[in-house]
């Protein structure tokens, strides 16, 4: 890492404040610091957001394939050797003050010129009983973080989406047994994933089914009691592991200071990635948008990072 990086003691003031480190945030600091501004890029997670729990990505130009922690390590990377700081902290409010932004951590505040809003989106739950005192006993929100932990067990899918289809496809090469479960008769994931697990005989599916209850034995995850709502029948999965993944929903409640114009919890930005407030832009999972892909969020990355450039003038 370049030495001139801060990873604990940050400046106190940027011309720029990315929030979020993931493909978005880290493609906005790339321009932002090539066009010469002093940029902070501020993340409470490893760099790399969503790229993090991705095992196979085929839809990034550049690459036939490569895994999401290898792309988010090389796109770090390339921040670190232009020497963009990179600040760890969890942000809880930012304020839009008369001549400048404060960003309020845990434990600091950092100030700045114009912030771009880069923090993604958060995992959707199913708010079952269990659900949130079983993560990590049994169930994940992530195959290629927790996957291993399964070897040779029997684990279940919630979800009909790209998510579910390629946590199925990575588990396949681990678990003993893998049942995916989906509320609808048909998946809404891109053909070639849907065609790739309807193509695997070891990947069971449960189409038009339901988990109504999660149960623990002794603290852990033990079986699923699915309803089929067709049949209109109950049955019970013995399995060791669950992955949830029913989508995603915002997550810009710690915005709320700005008054920002949100839809649905999403953040409205023009097509220049210009949100209501002057010096805040947005890009990636934050915004309200057609097509939540890594492509889309590295341009609207360059774009936002483009506005605050253009818009600052320095
Ligand atoms: P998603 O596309 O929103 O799919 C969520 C799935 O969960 C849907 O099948 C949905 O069912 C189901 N679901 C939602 N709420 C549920 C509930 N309460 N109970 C049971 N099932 C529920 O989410 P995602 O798969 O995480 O993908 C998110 C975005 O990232 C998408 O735009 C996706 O294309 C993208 N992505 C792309 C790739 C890739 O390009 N390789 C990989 C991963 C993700 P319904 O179908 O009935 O609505």
């Amino acid at each position: 890492m370049n030495q001139n990086n801060q990873l604990t003691t940050p400046q106190s003031t940027y011309d720029v404040l990315v929030i979020g480190a993931g493909i978005g945030g880290m493609s906005a600091a790339i321009y932002l610091k090539r066009a010469g501004l002093n940029v902070g890029m501020i993340d409470g997670n490893a760099p790399g957001g969503q790229l993090n729990k991705i095992s196979d990505i085929e839809n990034y130009p550049g690459y036939a394939k490569i895994d999401g922690p290898t792309l988010a390590y090389n796109i770090f990377d390339q921040t670190m050797k232009l020497g963009i700081k990179y600040i760890y902290g969890k942000v809880v409010t930012v304020i839009n003050a008369e001549s400048e932004k404060i960003v309020k951590l845990e434990n600091e505040e950092i100030k700045a010129k114009a912030v771009i809003i880069a923090s993604g989106r958060k995992p959707r739950d199913l708010g079952l009983e269990n659900e949130k005192a079983l993560t990590g006993r049994g169930i994940s929100w992530c195959a290629i973080c927790d996957g291993a932990l399964f070897k040779d067990k029997d684990v279940a899918i919630i979800g009909g989406g790209n998510s579910a289809l390629e946590g199925a496809l990575y588990l396949e090469n681990l678990a003993k047994s893998i049942t995916l479960v989906h509320r609808r008769d048909e998946f809404r994931g891109d053909k070639i994933l849907v065609d790739r697990v309807l193509k695997n005989p070891r990947l069971k599916v449960l189409y038009s089914s339901v988990v109504e209850k999660i149960n623990e034995t002794d603290g852990k995850l033990s079986s699923i009691d699915v309803k089929d709502l067709i049949k209109n029948e109950n049955q019970n999965v013995k399995i060791d592991g669950l992955f949830i993944y029913i989508g995603f929903e915002p997550a810009t409640e710690i915005y709320k200071d700005l008054n920002l114009n949100l839809n649905a919890g999403y953040i409205i930005v023009d097509s220049s990635m210009r949100t209501n407030i002057k010096g805040i832009y947005a890009c990636g999972d934050a915004i309200q948008k057609e097509m939540y892909q890594l492509i889309t969020a590295a341009g609207e990355g360059a774009l936002a990072a483009n506005s605050a450039i253009k818009d600052l003038d320095i």
